[in-house]
């Protein structure tokens, strides 16, 4: 029998987990990496003792992963202890108010009642609202391919049956009055590069999927997660190619040739997919075949999602007061998203994502003391001209810092150890990040399902895309789900 071969470009949780269903389904597969560690947009430090990750933290969904080992009759439990995180998270507002949400629901409605009493029945009808959009929107849709106009219509009906062409905010809104119950319900999409007041009411559905699968933490960090796939991946057979840049998709005709790298190694397969950033893949990798250009030309008039600051700091102490998710909400919610997505204008107010690790999990930080990493959104490096790499960075960072210890640490900076950044430029120069946008496209309607870019090239036959600028998006669960998809067109392909 002719065992069929594929590469997978870049190890991020696409890459991996589309490599695991392919070696699963006795494909012989590579992945390959640029950087010097597994995970992209989930990489990680170890500095002075603590752990960091440099991306995702609120893990949704289990079973999306568990899939990934059931395929071959293991376990996730094999390699990655799940750890529950309750509340899922803190909010918190300037005037000091606080809301802790998880899928308790005796507690999440006292919770409600305390800070909009009239709003509990609209929250249950926002909550079935949800439920329908998550039903329609991800688990039947959420990991199927759109590569005709046809697999739009079929939608269509849904679309129209949930108003996809309003926003979260608009939805939410239409549900309860209170302002800060809006914003409750609608600053998730934020999670996955989506501003609420214009993404798809279709991203309502994230709700339902943190209500119904839970929050979950990895043990010793995402970053074990992403170990732990790489670990499944090579013990089925697989092989990683680590630190070692794609500089060319080869191609013959409208056929994925070969590989090569910046190395010189060079590698033909009967398939090949790329996980990283659709614009450096289209116009740097492909640059012997028309279609890298024309389709780099294409991506140049999308809209980008925006970038993050994410300020990492290791403290003195322990803080079991502050829950391991927070969002500190500042004065503005819609000003603020307009500077972000707009505007391009780097704004003096924030609302930021804390992350405090160490709360579930002490093997985070050194003993008695805290890890916390706490990011910003702003806008990407095509709206924002800023100095990220010179003293604005430094500035910028301080200027976080003295945010959070105003409103939750007093003693912040005689407590901090140790202290780094990250800024839109590291995720360009880094990650190949277009405009160093964190998410990659916007999730805006007419860049979702069959207008994003198609888990299979629409010329190169044997060319695939996976992660988060291709169905359904970003977000774990997300480019999870792209590589079922593109997992099952290659599959079909090379049968
Ligand atoms: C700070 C931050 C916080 C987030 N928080 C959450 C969260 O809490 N929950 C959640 O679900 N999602 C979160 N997200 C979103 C989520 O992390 C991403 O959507 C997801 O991890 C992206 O995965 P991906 O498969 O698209 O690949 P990426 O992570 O983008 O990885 C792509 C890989 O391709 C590699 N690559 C690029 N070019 C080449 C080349 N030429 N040769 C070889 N390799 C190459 C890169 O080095 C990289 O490793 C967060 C994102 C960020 C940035």
């Amino acid at each position: 029998m002719i065992v069929k071969t594929a590469i997978v470009i870049g190890a991020g949780f696409g890459g991996l987990a589309l490599a695991v269903r392919l070696q699963s389904a006795g494909i012989q597969t590579t992945l390959v990496e640029a950087r010097d560690k597994l995970g992209g947009r989930a990489y990680h430090w170890t500095k002075d003792g603590f752990t960091f990750d440099a991306g995702p933290t609120v893990v949704t969904d289990p079973p999306c992963l568990e899939e990934l080992w059931a395929l071959s009759g293991s376990k996730i439990s094999d390699d990655v202890n799940l750890m529950p995180v309750r509340p899922f998270y803190r909010l918190h507002w300037p005037d000091g108010t606080i809301y802790d949400y998880a899928n308790d629901e005796e507690a999440l409605r006292a919770e409600i009642r305390r800070i909009a009493p009239d709003d509990l029945e609209g929250y249950e009808r926002f909550q079935e609202y949800s439920k329908g959009v998550e039903y329609e929107g991800y688990q039947k849709l959420g990991s199927v391919a759109f590569l005709n106009i046809g697999s739009m219509l079929k939608a269509a009906p849904a679309l129209a049956r949930y108003q996809a062409w309003r926003s979260v905010y608009s939805i939410a809104s239409s549900y309860v009055k209170n302002e800060k119950l809006r914003q409750a319900l609608s600053f998730q999409t934020l999670l996955v590069g989506g501003n609420p007041m214009t993404t798809s009411s279709i991203y309502a559905l994230i709700h339902t999927i943190e209500k119904r699968g839970g929050v979950w933490w990895a043990q010793g960090g995402t970053n074990r997660l992403v170990y732990g796939m790489a670990a499944l991946f090579e013990r089925l057979g697989g092989t990683i190619r680590l630190g070692d840049p794609v500089v060319e998709i080869e191609t013959s005709g409208n056929r994925a040739s070969a590989v090569r790298t910046k190395s010189g190694w060079r590698q033909t397969a009967d398939a090949v997919a790329t996980n990283g950033d659709l614009m450096h893949t289209y116009r740097d990798l492909l640059t012997g075949h028309k279609r890298g250009k024309a389709m780099a030309k294409s991506l140049k008039r999308k809209r980008w999602s925006p970038s993050l600051f994410v300020v990492h700091f290791g403290l003195k102490g322990n803080f079991p007061e502050i829950p391991h998710h927070m969002i500190l909400f500042g004065p503005r919610y819609k000003g603020l998203l307009d500077d972000i997505y707009k505007n391009g204008r780097v704004p003096d107010d924030f609302s930021l994502y804390l992350h405090h690790p160490s709360v579930t999990d002490p093997s985070m930080a050194p003993k008695d003391h805290a890890t916390f990493y706490v990011l910003a959104p702003v806008a990407h490096l095509g709206k924002a001209k800023a100095d990220w790499d010179g003293d604005f960075g430094e500035t910028f960072k301080n200027a976080i810092l003295d945010e959070v210890s105003k409103r939750l640490i007093p003693d912040l900076k005689d407590r901090l150890i140790t202290s780094f950044h990250y800024a839109p430029s590291d995720f360009g120069r880094d990650l190949n990040a277009h405009l160093g946008s964190a998410f990659s496209l916007e999730p805006v309607l007419w860049q979702s399902a069959y207008f994003r870019a198609h888990n299979r090239d629409d010329v190169i036959d044997n060319l695939y895309v996976v992660g988060a600028g291709t169905h359904p998006g970003a977000g774990i669960p997300g480019v999870v789900g792209s590589a079922k998809a593109t997992a099952a067109l290659m599959l079909e392909d090379l049968a």
